[in-house]
């Protein structure tokens, strides 16, 4: 049993991070940015009411993102435990699952710089279709502007656009770093650098984890 949440700033490399070491961990990732544009695009009434919050970079309400997360971890294929992706990313919603009886075993921290995660923000592009993602130049697709693993479209995210990132930067610092703190308090933050390749990041990380 493992449950973890991988903390950090959009463009941190969570999701890229959090997918290789849910493979090697055997645990599916849970990415509330993920199952919210699922549903925006599904047109459900959780996706009615987090769009225009998406769209402009804001967070979406703790009591929305607080009910689809419990009824996610309630799911068979969470018995042996998860990687939280971008949730918690406020103070209420770690308390929250707090008070749901949720333990975790590690808080990996992923610590970078506004300056870094601003550019792969920026030249970031993701299939619609399978979620996988690239970068204009640092991991680009081997076809242009067409997904490797099932030769969708890529598309740019509208919230991976500059005026957007800006402002979800802001909200990072402001709302989700102060998590860093309530973790740290509960001997569970693990803080990795994200310098060098994806496959030295995902070593530091297997290593705080002890695998
Ligand atoms: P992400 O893919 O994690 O960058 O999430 C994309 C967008 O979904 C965020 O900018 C928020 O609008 C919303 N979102 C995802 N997760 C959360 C969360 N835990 N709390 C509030 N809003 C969220």
């Amino acid at each position: 049993m493992m449950k973890l949440i991988f903390l950090g700033p959009p463009g941190a490399g969570k999701g890229t991070q959090a997918s290789i070491a849910s493979k090697k961990l055997g645990i599916p990732t849970i990415s509330t940015g993920d199952m919210l544009r699922a549903a925006v695009k599904e047109g459900t009434e959780i996706g009615k009411q987090a769009k225009s919050f998406m769209d402009a970079g804001k967070l979406v309400p703790d009591s929305v993102i607080i009910g689809i997360v419990a009824e996610r971890v309630e799911k068979a294929d969470c018995a042996q435990g998860y990687i939280l992706d971008g949730v918690p990313r406020t103070l209420a919603q770690a308390r929250a699952l707090e008070d749901a009886g949720i333990r975790f075993d590690h808080v990996v921290s992923i610590e970078t710089t506004d300056q870094v995660v601003t550019q792969r923000l920026e030249g970031r592009r993701v299939c619609p279709d399978c979620g996988a993602t690239f970068h204009t130049t640092s991991n680009p697709s081997k076809v242009e502007g067409v997904c490797d693993a099932c030769g969708q479209a890529l598309i740019q995210r509208h919230d991976d656009q500059a005026e957007t990132i800006a402002n979800r930067l802001k909200i990072y610092h402001k709302e989700t770093e102060p998590l860093k703190e309530f973790y740290q308090q509960r001997g569970l933050l693990r803080q990795v650098e994200d310098t060098g390749s994806i496959e030295s990041v995902n070593g530091r990380i297997m290593a705080v984890l002890g695998k």
